[in-house]
């Protein structure tokens, strides 16, 4: 039996894909961007988030805790060297306080799932998406999902940071209608600096993707300070203006609304200064890559 370990399942999603569609969410991904927006995703195991702000302070985690590992001290302070992700406090912690991200599921459950709004697919021409995290982190999990939802004819979309095996990408990208390919930074110095990697496969994984024939959507981040620069954005869309199959470029601008998240998993949020950006930074980003002749949608 296939299993593999996601953290959700988004019902009528609207912004993964044509139409409406169900995303599921693979936990682990072998990028740590500093704006990322679902930082419980980035470990390839479970994890655990404690939010203070809903802690009443009752104890029932500490006398629960199999490990010893909380303590009550003006908050419910998790010791993480000890505590190995049992999950046992989340299920006592009657606040909402305490949640543990990921869980291994079969792919039988997940189908059982997707299955469910196979009438609002067929309506919307939506389908599946399956994000993460990275999906291709699971490649044997991702490739029997895929398979099935072909079986179907359930519309898949795999959104993707790119960085997998060649071999990974181009066994499963016949189960797959469309891509969701995220391209960050072109310097590669400065990639390594806020991404943790290089972004030499990423790219060249893009480019064969694309000289495959299979159909992509370019999805950019746009961080204040770190990708809006003239130089990137002329780059990355000099580079994609290159690629066949390119159905379109979608403009993310950075928002901070995870900011909790990271509190929540005992770590410091890499970028508290910064600003989303407006309406008419976006608007100028947006002009390098409609000055190619691409199509350019901001959300
Ligand atoms: S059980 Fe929940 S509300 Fe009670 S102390 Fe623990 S985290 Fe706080
Ligand atoms: S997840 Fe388990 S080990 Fe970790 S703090 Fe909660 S009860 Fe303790």
């Amino acid at each position: 039996m296939i299993t593999g370990t996601i953290f959700d399942i988004k019902k009528y999603a609207i912004h993964d894909g044509p139409g409406i569609r169900t995303t599921v969410f693979f936990q682990g991904c072998p990028l740590s961007c500093w704006w990322c927006h679902n930082p419980e995703s980035q470990p390839r195991h479970p994890v655990l988030l404690y939010r203070a702000n809903r802690c009443a302070l009752c104890g029932t985690c500490v006398e629960t805790c199999p490990q010893n590992g909380i303590s009550i001290n003006g908050v419910a302070t998790t010791d993480r060297t000890k505590c190995d992700v049992c999950g046992e406090c989340a299920e006592v912690c009657y606040h909402g306080a305490r949640e543990v991200s990921g869980r291994e599921v079969t792919v039988a459950a997940v189908l059982a799932e997707i299955e469910r709004d196979v009438p609002f697919y067929d309506q919307s021409g939506g389908g599946v998406t399956f994000s993460g995290g990275e999906p291709l982190l699971q490649p044997q999990f991702l490739a029997a999902l895929l398979k099935e939802c072909r079986t179907r004819e359930i519309h898949t979309v795999v959104d993707t940071t790119g960085l997998a095996a060649w071999e990974t990408i181009d066994r499963l990208r016949g189960d797959v209608n469309l891509f969701l390919y995220d391209l960050k930074l072109m310097d590669d110095a400065r990639h390594r600096k806020y991404t943790g990697v290089s972004n030499r496969l990423i790219l060249s994984n893009l480019v064969r993707l694309a000289e495959s024939g299979e159909q992509i959507a370019i999805r950019i981040p746009l961080i204040p300070g770190i990708n809006d620069d003239a130089k990137n954005l002329w780059q990355s869309a000099e580079f994609i203006a290159r690629l066949p199959n390119i159905t379109g470029i979608e403009l993310m601008g950075y928002h901070d609304i995870a900011a909790a998240k990271y509190e929540a998993l005992g770590r410091e949020y890499p970028l508290p200064e910064t600003i989303p950006p407006t309406e008419a930074e976006m608007q100028s980003a947006a002009r390098y890559f409609k000055d190619f002749g691409l199509q350019v949608k901001i959300s």
